[in-house]
C-alpha cells in the first residue's frame, strides 16, 4: 500500500518520484518497464544512437505512411531508468514563448509562458548562472559544450553570412537565429531525469523504485483509481495507491494504458472485447510529432565526428571528462520564420558534425555533416489505438505525417535554406560533395520527393492526452483525468500542442509543476 503509485520512470516520472518522496509522510512507489541505466553508452553524450534498437529501447514503428512512400518510420522510447531523458540528444530547449501563451489562450490558465516559467527555472542549474530567464540550483544541469567541433562554429559562421541574427541563448528573450546548443549534461556526462532527480532520491526509505515492472492495468473502483497491476519476472502483482496513481508513460503508452484499463473512445474499446470505465473519445488521439530531414555534405577534412572514438578522445574523456565524446552530435540550432510575419519560427535547424541519415544506422564512408530542418509547427495530427487488449503488444501509431500538404511545404523550404547555409563561405574550406539529396535535386519537386522519402522523427510524439477543455481533452489544467478520480497523466502527452523547440525540458517542467498541484491538494 502506498500513498501515489507512479507509473513510467521517465522524464516526468522521476520529477515526480523526487517531489512526492520529499514529504517523508509519502509512501510512493515508481514502477519501471525497463532496467536500471547502466549501460555506459546512456552516460558517453556521443553514443546515445548506440542504444537504438536495445533493451532499453521500445523500438517501436509507425504505421506505413501513406504520403512517405509507405514508409513505416522507426520511433525509439527509451525504457529505462530516466526513460527517453536517458537515450535522447541532450538538447536544453523550452519552444518559443508564445507556445505556453497560446495554451493560456485556448483557456489552459495556469500555463502562459509567466506561469510557467518559474517551474523552468526551478529545475534548472544553469551553468551560466541565474538570470531573469535561469535558475541556478535546482536539480537538472544545463551546460555548455565541452568540445565544440569546427564545422559546427562553421555553421553558425554560415547561418550569421545567412542573415541570421546570432543567439547565445535560445532560451532566454528570443528564440530566432543561430548559435550553440546547451545540453543537460554534467562535468561531461548526461544528466537525464535519472541522474537530476531520482539517484538522488533513491537513498529516501518512503520511495520505492521496481524497474522490469510493466504496469498493464490501472485498477478502478467505480470510478475512482485505486492501484495499479504490473507484470514483474513472469507474475502479475498489484499494487495499491492511497492518494493518487500518476501515469507517466510517455505519449504512447499513456494513452495506451488508459485504453487497456477501459479508459478512452468507448466504441474503439468495445471493439476489442474491453470494458469501458469512462468513455474519453479524446484518449490517443491529437498524436503531434517534429519530422526532420537531414542535407548531408562530405566534408573535405578529417574533422567530423568520425573519428570521435579515437584512442586519443576516449583518454581524454577518461582524464578530463572532455573531448569529442561530450558531443550531443546535435551540437548547434537555428531558429527560422520562413514569412517574416509569422509570430515565431516555424523552422528548426539543428547541426551535426557527422552524417545523421536513418538514426544514424546509414553511415556513409569518410566524414560529413548534416544540416536538418525540423517542421516545428506541424498540421498534421495523428493518434494512437491499440491493435488488441494484450497490454504487451505495441500500439498502433499512426502519426499521418504530411496530412497537410503546409507541413511538406514548410520542410521543402527547410531544405532550401539548409542548402543556402552550406554554400555560405564559412563552409568553403570543409564543404565536398552534397550527398543528400544530392544535385539532382533541384526542382520543389525533386526536393518534396527526397524529404517523402528520408524524412525521420526528431523524436517528440505529445498531445496523445491532451490537457483541455475541448471534447477532445483528457485531462484538465490539472492533469487529472476527465471524469476520473485519484488519476492524472504528466508526461508529454498531456501537451495540447507541441511546442516549437525540443520536448525534454517542457514534459521536466510539466512535472514540477504538477508536483506542486498534487502537495497543494493534500
Ligand atoms: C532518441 C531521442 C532523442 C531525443 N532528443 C531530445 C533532445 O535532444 N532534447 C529534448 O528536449 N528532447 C529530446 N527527445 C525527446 C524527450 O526526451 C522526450 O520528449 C521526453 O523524454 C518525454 O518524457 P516522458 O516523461 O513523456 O516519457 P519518457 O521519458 O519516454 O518516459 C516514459 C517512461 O515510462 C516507462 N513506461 C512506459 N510504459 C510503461 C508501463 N506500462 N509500465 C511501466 N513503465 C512504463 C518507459 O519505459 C519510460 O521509462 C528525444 C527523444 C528520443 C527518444
Amino acid at each position: 500500500m502506498y500513498d501515489y503509485v507512479i507509473v513510467g520512470a521517465g522524464s516526468a516520472g522521476c520529477v515526480l518520484a523526487d517531489r512526492l518522496s520529499a514529504d517523508a509522510g509519502s509512501r510512493v512507489l515508481l514502477v519501471e518497464a525497463g532496467g536500471p541505466d547502466r549501460m555506459q553508452e546512456v552516460h558517453v553524450p556521443v553514443a546515445f544512437g548506440k542504444l537504438f534498437k536495445t533493451a532499453c529501447d521500445w523500438a517501436y514503428f509507425t504505421e506505413e505512411q501513406p504520403r512517405m512512400n509507405r514508409r513505416k518510420l522507426y520511433w525509439p522510447r527509451g525504457k529505462m531508468l530516466g526513460g527517453s531523458s536517458s537515450m535522447n540528444a541532450m538538447v536544453y530547449m523550452r519552444g518559443h514563448r508564445s507556445d505556453y501563451d497560446a495554451w493560456r489562450a485556448h483557456g489552459l490558465e495556469g500555463w502562459s509562458y509567466a506561469d510557467v516559467l518559474p517551474y523552468f527555472r526551478r529545475a534548472e542549474n544553469q551553468e551560466r548562472g541565474a538570470s531573469e530567464h535561469h535558475g541556478a540550483g535546482g536539480p537538472l544541469n544545463v551546460a555548455d559544450l565541452r568540445c565544440v567541433n569546427p564545422l559546427t562554429r562553421a555553421f553558425v559562421e554560415a547561418g550569421a553570412e545567412a542573415g541570421l541574427a546570432r543567439n547565445e541563448d535560445f532560451n532566454g528573450a528570443e528564440q530566432e537565429g543561430v548559435g550553440l546548443c546547451q545540453v543537460t549534461q554534467r562535468r561531461g556526462r548526461r544528466h537525464s531525469a535519472a541522474a537530476a532527480y531520482l539517484k538522488p532520491a533513491m537513498r529516501r526509505p518512503n520511495l520505492h523504485v521496481l524497474t522490469h515492472a510493466q504496469a498493464t492495468r490501472l485498477l478502478f473502483e467505480g470510478t475512482r483509481a485505486v492501484g495499479v497491476e504490473f507484470q514483474r519476472d513472469g507474475r502479475t502483482e498489484q499494487a495499491r495507491a492511497d492518494k493518487e496513481v500518476i501515469l507517466c508513460g510517455g505519449s504512447i503508452n499513456s494513452p495506451q494504458l488508459l485504453m487497456l484499463s477501459g479508459v478512452g473512445p468507448a466504441g474503439h474499446l468495445r471493439s476489442l472485447g474491453l470494458s469501458v470505465v469512462a468513455d474519453l473519445p479524446g484518449v490517443g488521439l491529437d498524436l503531434q510529432d517534429h519530422l526532420f530531414v537531414a542535407v548531408a555534405y562530405e566534408c573535405t577534412r578529417p574533422v567530423s565526428l568520425a573519428a570521435a572514438e579515437s584512442k586519443r578522445n576516449v583518454l581524454k574523456y577518461l582524464l578530463f571528462g572532455g573531448g569529442s565524446l561530450t558531443s550531443n552530435v546535435a551540437e548547434a540550432a537555428a531558429f527560422v520564420k520562413t514569412d517574416a510575419g509569422l509570430p515565431a519560427p516555424d523552422l528548426q535547424f539543428h547541426f551535426g558534425p557527422a552524417y545523421y541519415i536513418e538514426h544514424g544506422f546509414v553511415r556513409p564512408a569518410g566524414h560529413g555533416f548534416s544540416i536538418g530542418p525540423i517542421l516545428l509547427r506541424p498540421q498534421s495530427r495523428g493518434r494512437i489505438t491499440l491493435r488488441s487488449g494484450d497490454p504487451l503488444e505495441p500500439p498502433v501509431i499512426q502519426p499521418d505525417y504530411f496530412a497537410s500538404d503546409a507541413d511538406l511545404r514548410t520542410l521543402v523550404e527547410g531544405v532550401k535554406l539548409a542548402r543556402r547555409f552550406a554554400r555560405a563561405r564559412a563552409f568553403d574550406r570543409y564543404r565536398g560533395a552534397e550527398r543528400y539529396p544530392g544535385p539532382e535535386a533541384q526542382t520543389d519537386e525533386a526536393i518534396a520527393d527526397f524529404v517523402r522519402n528520408t524524412a525521420e522523427t526528431l523524436y517528440h510524439p505529445v498531445g496523445t492526452c491532451k490537457m483541455g477543455r475541448d471534447e477532445h481533452a483528457v485531462v484538465d489544467t490539472r492533469l487529472r483525468v476527465r471524469g476520473l478520480e485519484r488519476l492524472r497523466v504528466v508526461d508529454a502527452s498531456v501537451m495540447p500542442r507541441i511546442p516549437g523547440g525540443n520536448t525534454n525540458a517542457p514534459t521536466i517542467m510539466i512535472a514540477e509543476k504538477a508536483a506542486d498541484m498534487i502537495r497543494s491538494e493534500q
